[in-house]
Parts: C-alpha cells; structure tokens; sequence
C-alpha cells in the first residue's frame, strides 16, 4: 500500500499516461488489488481492477453448493454496489475521474463475471475512473479512492459482518431464497405443471421502467382453490399456489384487470429473483419463451409452414426469409425458433400480438379465399398434442379462443379463479361456427447456420461486443434486441456478443439450437471468464439462456442458413 503511495506520489501531475506504472498487482493488507488494465485518457473507459481478499471468512454454507454459491456471489455484488453508493463520493476531476463501479444487477440472480467466491478467497471485480485534473495524473484524488474508499468498501462490503448481524441474516436469506426457487422449478415437470405462482406473490411493478415491486396498492396474488397445489420447499417449508397445469391455459377478463401482469410474472419466472421482489416464488418452466410480433425483423431460412402456407408468387415458407417480416410472419418465425431451440412453453399476449396471427373469423374466411395464415387458435392445441409444447394466452377480446383452451383463468380486480366450467357454459350457448381444425404439426425443419457472411471487422479491429441491453455490435453490423422481452440485464447481452464473435471467427456451420446449447454448455464448464478479452480481469458479463443467444443469432442480418441434412 506504501508502494502504491509513493509510485502515485511520483507520478502526480504527470501526464495521464503515467498512470501505466500502477498496472500489476499491489498488496493492500487484507487484500490485494490487481490493477488489469489502466485507461488511456480520463475520458476513456475506466480502468479495470480486481479485489482479492486474503481469506474467505464466510460461513461455508452459503456457498456449500452452485446454486448457493452464485446466489452468494450476487448478493455481494449487491453489496459492493450499495457500499459503493454508500463510500465512494465520485466525480474528483475530469472525464470518468473518481468513478468506482461494480456490474449493476437487476431483479434477477445470474451467475456473473463481477463476483468469485473461492473457499480461499473473494474477488470483487471493478471499473475505476482514475483521477485526473484536466489529462494529468491527480494524485491526491487517486490516493484518496484507491487507499481509503476501495479499503472501506472492501471491510463493508466483502468482508462478513459479525456473527448474528444484519447482513448475515440477509445474506442466509438470499441463498436460501434462491435455493428454494430453483428446486421448486425443478419440480415442474414431475407436478405436469409448466409455471407456479406462489400464493402472496407480488406480481405488479413500480412502472413500465421499472423492474421493482409496486409499492402501494398491489394486491397480492391468490390461488383459485381449483389450481392450489402446496410443495414442501428445502428452506421455505411448505408454500402453496397456483399451479399451471401443461396444455393450453387461457388468461382472460377485462382490460387493465391484470392479464399482462401474469403472463409478464410468468416469463420473468425463468429467472430466479432476490428477496423481496414479489416473485421470489413465481417460477416458469426455465425454457419458457415469451413470443410476440416483431415487424421488421429479418428472418434466415425459417420453416414457419405450420403457421403459414405458401406466399404470393409460390415462395415456399418451408425456408422463409426476408428482410423485413410483417407482423404474422414475424410471429410464425419467432414461435419456430422457439421450438427449434427447444421450447416447451409459449407464453403469448394479444396485446403483443399480430390480430391476423391470432384469429380470422368466418366473415374474413369468406371474403378472404387466399389466406396464407393459419391462425394460431388452430395451432394451440396440435402444438402440445403433437410436439408436447404448452401455451399460455391472454385473451381479452377473442371468444373463440375458448373452445382451443384445456382451462380458462378469469382475472377481475386482479384476483384470478377458474372460469373452466363457465367458459363451457359460454361454448354451448355460443357455439364455434366452424371447429377448430384439427391437424398435427411437424415440428420445424432444422436449419445449419453458417457465419461465413459476418463480417467482425470494423476499422481496424474486429468487434463483437454489446451496446446496452438491446444492441449488439457484429463488425458494422447491428443486431436489434429490443423485443426479446425475457433479457435480464446487458452483462447477458454482453456474453451472447462475444458468444456470438467467437463462432463467426470460427466460422463453423451448425444448427441453431446445437451451437446454442453447445456454446453455454461449454461456458457454463468454463466459465463465463473464457469469454473475457483481457487479462485478468474479463469484463462486465452475465449468464445468458440459451433462448436469448438462439434468438439474437436469429436476428443477424446477414446470416446464412440451409435447411439441414
Ligand atoms: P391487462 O393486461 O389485463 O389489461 P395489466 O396487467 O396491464 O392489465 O395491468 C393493468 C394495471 O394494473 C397495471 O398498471 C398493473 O401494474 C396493475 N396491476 C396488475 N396487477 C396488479 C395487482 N395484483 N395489484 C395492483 N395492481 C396491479
Ligand atoms: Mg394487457
């Protein structure tokens, strides 16, 4: 720590450049900090630094597992961060001066570059804006961050608080709720359930904005008695709710009564979530795939033929692309390469939805002969009978949609109950003018991909990286990610980027699900470091599905794909 001092000491007031001579690794008593990479200029990218305890001095159980171990790892994330807030003043000069970061996490737990927990260790991975007035090095700033606010955040935030405190408490709390969460989806499949809603879970959020539970007024969810189930959790003991049995489960009631809301808990429901969100107890099948229109999209080779016969001017939809899909094709599209990547829950929302993709009525059958579209109604079903794919819909508007479900929910005030027996009353009275179609489905036929049409380069490097949440950079290429509604945070968006660098760079030819799963099944053994692009410290990255990384292959502009052999 004198060291480091006395090379800041020598260094003050030189030009930014100066500030190279700290890159390595310092002993700073109860911990060591690597300094992995130093920014050019102040307003360039903060530095990146590494902090390593010299023992770890946790209580062993809250990390005795994987699961445990990155929830335990995300809580102190968590911690780094509000420490962070809590010591570190910030701006101290020019340009990204005096700035500490740590990887922000969001509602969800994912495994993270930002965090490891060893049995000897704990390594906190961070950005530092190095201080400086105007570009020269300022070395009072600097010993101020480096020597008294990272120390102070390291003794807060990563250090375990005496025995009986506060944080252990919550720390314990934090495992062991996301412990139970991933045993209980677990457990789906077994109970032939594909989601649960825990009885008391808060499902609204603070605003469209905003992740954050509600605050004020939410009405906590309530099972319908029909749909109760109660499982014995590892640490939560027993805890009922409601059940949501595979086939084809109809959401319906009024507008603004709460509809969405459900099916949003249920999507987010692949995730596990942190104490106090509401949903900690909200699960969905973890391949669950939230699917929506999305015109504009560009589709590569898709067999959308169950949805969508032949095109105008013959265009077979066996190997559809284009460009530029419309609202239907772009729906059929995303549905395929659910099930391609494999899927076995589709969550749908008319509110999100193409109307054409959803219905046709007989006035439109009639008048319209050369309909393409087979709309989804008469898909539902054949999709579980045939491929063993359940649906989830909310339907506010379409009667119809009742004769295609197994079981219909009725959501009023927000209190949802079993409208099964009446939805049949309703079918008699009103009976279909024309039955469903009854069909089987084939499931989509497979495609190789190929990434000899990407091209990394862009001026003089080659690039393959994320721009926030919703962008990915291929060479000049954008990649739009604004309608995958089920991704979590950028460090994910930032993985599938470099996911995604590595196999154009290798330019092999394979199916989509095959590379998608092989490539986070090898990460995941690994792990998400591999993917890191600098020594020792490897970024800001976040665990993705493999649903998200399909899903932004998918949408490459220039992908290449033939149906497979
Ligand atoms: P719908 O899809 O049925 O039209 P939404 O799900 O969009 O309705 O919900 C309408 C509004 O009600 C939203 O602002 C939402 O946050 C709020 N809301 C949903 N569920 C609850 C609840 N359980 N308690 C309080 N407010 C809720
Ligand atoms: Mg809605």
């Amino acid at each position: 720590m004198q060291r480091l001092g006395a090379t800041l000491d020598r260094i003050d007031r030189k030009g930014y450049g100066a500030y190279r001579d700290l890159s390595g690794t310092h002993d700073c008593g109860p911990f060591v900090l690597f300094i992995d990479r130093v920014q050019r200029d102040p307003f360039a990218p903060p530095s990146l630094i590494r902090i390593r305890t010299r023992e770890n001095s946790f209580d062993r159980d809250l990390f005795a597992n994987p699961v445990r171990r990155v929830a335990f790892e995300d809580f102190l994330t968590r911690s780094v961060e509000r420490e962070i807030r809590r010591v570190v003043r910030g701006y101290r000069g020019s340009g990204g001066s005096g700035r500490v970061e740590i990887q922000h996490a969001s509602q969800v737990v994912l495994p993270r570059t930002s965090m490891v927990v060893e049995p000897g260790y704990v390594e906190a991975r961070m950005a530092v804006g190095l201080p400086a007035q105007g570009r020269s090095v300022d070395a009072r700033a600097a010993k101020t961050v480096l020597l008294e606010e990272l120390p102070e955040v390291v003794r807060r935030g990563l250090e375990p608080a005496p025995e009986g405190g506060e944080d252990v408490v919550r720390a314990r709390l934090h495992v062991e709720t996301v412990e139970d969460a991933t045993y209980l989806r677990g457990l789906l499949t077994e109970l032939g359930l594909v989601a649960f809603v825990a009885d008391g879970a808060v499902l609204p959020r603070e605003s469209g904005a905003s992740d954050r539970p509600l605050r004020g007024g939410a009405v906590p969810f309530r099972s319908p008695e029909e749909y109760r189930v109660e499982v014995e959790l590892p640490n939560g003991g027993f805890v009922s709710g409601m059940g949501v049995p595979e086939g084809v489960t109809l959401v319906a009631g009024g507008g603004f009564h709460g509809k969405s809301t459900l099916l949003s808990a249920l999507s987010w429901g692949v995730y596990n979530h942190v104490p106090g969100d509401g949903r900690e107890l909200v699960v969905a099948r973890g391949d669950a795939v939230k699917v929506r229109a999305e015109d504009g999209r560009s589709v590569s080779g898709v067999d959308i033929s169950a949805m969508i016969g032949d095109l105008p001017g013959g265009r077979s939809t066996k190997d559809f692309s284009t460009p530029n899909a419309s609202g239907s094709t772009s729906q059929a599209a995303n549905i395929a390469e659910a099930i391609e990547v494999g899927s076995s829950l589709l969550l749908v929302d008319e509110d999100t939805s193409a109307t054409n993709f959803m219905i046709r009525d007989e006035r439109m059958r009639e008048l319209v002969r050369r309909e393409p579209i087979s709309p989804f109604i008469d898909l539902v079903r054949p999709l579980h009978r045939s491929l063993g794919v359940s649906t989830v819909v909310v339907v506010g508007g379409v009667g119809d949609y009742l004769d295609a479900a197994d079981r219909v929910i009725l959501l009023e005030d927000y209190v949802p109950s079993d409208a099964t027996p009446r939805s049949r009353e309703v079918t008699r009275k009103f009976p279909p003018r024309a039955p469903l179609a009854q069909r089987e489905v084939l499931p989509p036929r497979e495609r190789a991909i190929g990434a000899s049409s990407i091209d990394l380069r862009r001026g003089k490097r080659q690039t393959a990286r994320s721009r926030g949440l919703h962008t990915i950079e291929l060479g000049r290429e954008r990649v739009d990610l604004s309608y995958l509604e089920q991704l979590a945070e950028a460090g994910q968006t930032e993985a599938v980027a470099r996911i995604i660098g590595e196999w154009a760079a290798a330019g092999e030819v394979r199916g989509v699900g095959e590379l998608a799963r092989g490539a986070l099944a090898s990460v995941s053994k690994k792990g998400l470091d591999s993917l890191g692009t600098y020594r020792g410290h490897p970024g800001e990255m976040s665990f993705p599905r493999s649903q998200e990384l399909a899903a932004a292959i998918n949408r490459i502009r220039p992908l290449q794909a033939a149906p497979k052999t």
